[in-house]
């Protein structure tokens, strides 16, 4: 099964993953599946809020 990897944060698509087991999929706990399409967060967004400080909105 192939899903396209969007950021839930910026939309932008980060590409095209092959998912053979969707079981493998929850390990990772930012992703998010609904039918084709994985939510997740792109290398940017995710560099972003880690570096955040948590909750705090400018
Ligand atoms: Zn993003």
């Amino acid at each position: 099964m192939r899903v396209v990897k969007v950021c839930r944060a910026c939309d932008r698509i980060i590409g095209e993953i092959e998912l053979d087991d969707l079981t493998n999929a929850n390990s990772d706990p930012i992703m998010d599946i609904v039918g084709n399409v994985s939510y997740t967060l792109c290398p940017g967004c995710l560099n972003d809020m880690e570096t955040e400080p948590k909750g705090v909105f400018h």
